[in-house]
């Protein structure tokens, strides 16, 4: 058995970042939104003894309160948060085709605006990157349960260190250490992203029940997940072609 799967949470986790760091040093970054999740990562590499770089979305659509969330976390730890935004011509051009909210017309248009405001400027600024931490635990959603600890199946490489972790691990160490609270949490959200796509959840539902919550569970993530035909797929390329097309004119 691997010494780590009989460790604590905690320690388990700790041992995950150190390990992290020894392997990728400067080319380690984290990716947080700044969920509880988010902040734990934050707090365990900054405990790592080695400066790791703290990297956020900012998608244009982001609540208030998670702008104030990205300060209050500079704060706490002396850092400066890298806001990694989309490319101005292209949601010019995304909001002139379609609108500033067209995530509600359906899942093409709907993964068309995260990959323009989310999915295209991180694999741009990924380019170079060795590996990023995540927050991402496999009790958070069924399309979450198989989450690897470090997936390596692709680059840069994805460290998941709380995966195994319950939302009551998360809970207890974020009390234990006095950490700050996204101030969403005290109005019922359990999962935080942009907000016109996220709302709070009701007693029994799934935690990101809330995140695009028009849509059926299979398609709840920000990346590319399609019909295992391609047709979503073929449409959002259809869409995200124009609008290169019409940033380009
Ligand atoms: S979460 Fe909503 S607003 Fe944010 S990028 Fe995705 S579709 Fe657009």
């Amino acid at each position: 058995m691997n010494p780590v799967d009989v460790m604590n949470p905690v320690d388990s986790a700790r041992a995950v970042v150190d390990a992290a760091v020894s392997e990728f040093g400067d080319s380690l970054v984290v990716l947080t939104s700044f969920q509880r999740e988010g902040v734990v990562i934050v707090d365990l590499a900054m405990g790592a003894g080695h400066p790791v770089s703290v990297m956020t979305i900012d998608t244009g659509r982001l609540p208030e309160a998670t702008l104030e969330m990205i300060g209050t976390v500079e704060r706490r730890y002396g850092i400066r948060v890298e806001r990694i935004v989309p490319e101005p011509a292209e949601v010019e051009s995304m909001v002139a085709l379609h609108g500033r909210d067209l995530f509600y017309q359906g899942l093409a248009q709907r993964s068309l605006c995260c990959n323009v405001r989310k999915v295209r400027p991180l694999a741009a600024r990924m380019a170079g990157i060795g590996a990023y931490f995540t927050g991402v635990r496999r009790g958070q959603s069924d399309l979450r349960a198989g989450v690897e600890v470090v997936d390596r199946s692709g680059s840069p490489v994805k460290i998941s260190p709380l995966a195994d972790w319950s939302a009551a691990d998360v809970a207890r160490y974020t009390a234990e250490q006095g950490l700050p609270e996204h101030p969403l949490y005290a109005a019922g959200y359990s999962s935080i992203g942009c907000d016109p796509c996220t709302r709070a959840i009701t007693a029994g539902e799934d935690e990101r029940a809330g995140r695009w919550w028009w849509e059926s569970d299979a398609d709840k993530e920000c990346g590319l997940h399609f019909a295992p035909d391609g047709r979503v797929l073929r449409t959002v390329d259809v869409l995200l072609q124009d609008l290169l097309n019409n940033a380009r004119i």
